[in-house]
């Protein structure tokens, strides 16, 4: 059944590959969906294609000279969408009294402070985001308990958990019958590589991920499998199960998102084709299901399944990730700081690949990563952690 008038949309990250896919799903049910608000970084010409397809009552650009870019692009093509700009306009769409669902699809630590805006809004929350959730644990979580807003895990594993939990299911308790949650990883593009292969790995080889099209940086983090790292992170903060209850399973093909294995010996999975549509169009309509444009599951096509442990000694970030969940404090904001640092210097042509966890590791030794109780101390552990890691950047290089 249709909603009596549409849901209105804000989307975060509305020109990203999460964008992309939520665009898609939203096209298909006009009835329900309405954009109330599209916000990108810098690409405007992206940008002002969408606002002429969907015309949103806001359009909102963080860089300035794009915000002026896409407000010409916009007179020019006679479209009635007003163009804000800066980090605050993000916040004030997010929080919009005329918006009722958020999409969180920026990438990385930008994405925190809208998302929050709209957690402590109450807005329904569609979390893609997750470095935002990583980098500020028990806050996100305690700000969701306090608005009673509702959030949805866009991540495919998360996604994948969530349609296999108990329907009213809100934090893992010793009476909750869970034995592990299983996070399936498709082990990236470099799943069988040498440690001399590591070495010369290029952000092009990197990028090429073998079952899934993404944005650079999560293609990266899924080459250096920090993307798995964070996904526990984010795992045990949208569940409430302790490190030791989630575990990583390498299964290549991709068909199984996740699994949670309960006391009684049943393991219940979500399966379907690695298509990001699948979870969005979950989470628009829970607890309805809604046509996502995904093709169906042929369980012949596939033919076999096939799983393995994963490698922490050739995918050290993932052993990092651990040890900062573990350590708890601003451990994970340092740890997603680094990361996105040195994320950004390989894809410059600045770091090697296999450096990238040396610069999360050698920031994780630093002292001083106790309190995340605060934004104001999230915010700050991000920024040491991140002078820290471009320090690292500088020593070790493209080597
Ligand atoms: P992407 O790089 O394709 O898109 C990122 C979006 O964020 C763009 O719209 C960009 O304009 C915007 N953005 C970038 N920097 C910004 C800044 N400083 N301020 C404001 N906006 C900024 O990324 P993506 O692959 O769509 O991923 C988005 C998020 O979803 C990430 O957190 C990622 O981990 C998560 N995610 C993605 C996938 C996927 O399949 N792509 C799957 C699971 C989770
Ligand atoms: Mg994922």
């Amino acid at each position: 059944m249709p909603a009596a008038s549409p849901q209105q949309i804000t989307l975060l990250g509305a020109t990203g590959s999460i964008g992309a896919s939520t665009l898609d799903v939203i096209s298909r049910h006009p009835d329900r969906y309405s954009v109330f608000a599209l916000t990108a970084h810098r690409a405007a010409n992206r940008l002002a294609e969408l606002c002429l397809r969907f015309s949103p009552r806001y359009a909102v650009m963080t860089d300035s000279d794009a915000a002026k870019k896409l407000k010409t692009l916009l007179q020019t093509g006679r479209c009635a969408t007003t163009v804000l700009e800066g980090e605050q306009a993000l916040c004030e769409v997010a929080c919009a009294s005329e918006t009722d669902t958020v999409m969180a699809a920026i990438v990385g630590a930008a994405g925190l402070a809208p998302t929050l805006a709209a957690v402590t809004a109450g807005k329904k929350v569609l979390l893609a985001n997750k470095e935002a959730l990583v980098m500020s644990g028990q806050l996100f979580m305690d700000a969701v308990e306090v608005s009673g807003c509702c959030l949805y895990p866009i991540d495919s594993e998360h996604n994948a958990v969530f349609q296999s939990l108990p329907r009213n299911f809100r934090r893992h308790t010793e009476g909750s019958g869970i034995r592990r949650i299983l996070l399936t990883a498709s082990g990236g593009p470099f799943r069988n590589a040498s440690p001399e292969k590591l070495e010369t790995v290029t952000p092009e080889q990197a990028c090429a991920h073998p079952v899934w099209s993404m944005g650079r940086k999560i293609s990266v983090d899924s080459a250096t499998m920090m993307n798995k790292g964070l996904e526990v992170i984010e795992a045990h903060w949208l569940f409430g199960v302790p490190p030791g209850q989630i575990e990583v399973v390498i299964h290549p093909q991709g068909i199984i998102h996740s699994m949670v294995d309960y006391i009684d010996g049943s393991v219940l999975a979500q399966l379907g084709n690695p298509d990001m549509r699948i979870p969005i169009a979950n989470a628009l309509a829970w607890p309805e299901r809604l046509a996502s444009g995904a093709r169906a599951l042929d369980l012949f096509e596939i033919a076999a399944l096939s799983f393995e442990r994963p490698d922490f000694g050739r995918f050290p970030c993932l052993s990092l990730s651990y040890q900062a969940l573990e350590a708890g404090g601003a451990m994970p904001t340092a740890l997603n700081a680094a990361n996105e640092e040195a994320v950004a210097a390989f894809l410059d042509g600045g770091l090697g690949f296999r450096r990238i966890a040396d610069v999360v590791a050698a920031t994780l030794e630093c002292n001083g990563w106790q309190g995340a109780e605060t934004l104001e101390a999230v915010l700050e552990a991000d920024a040491r952690a991140r002078s820290f890691a471009r320090e690292e950047i500088c020593k070790r290089g493209a080597a």
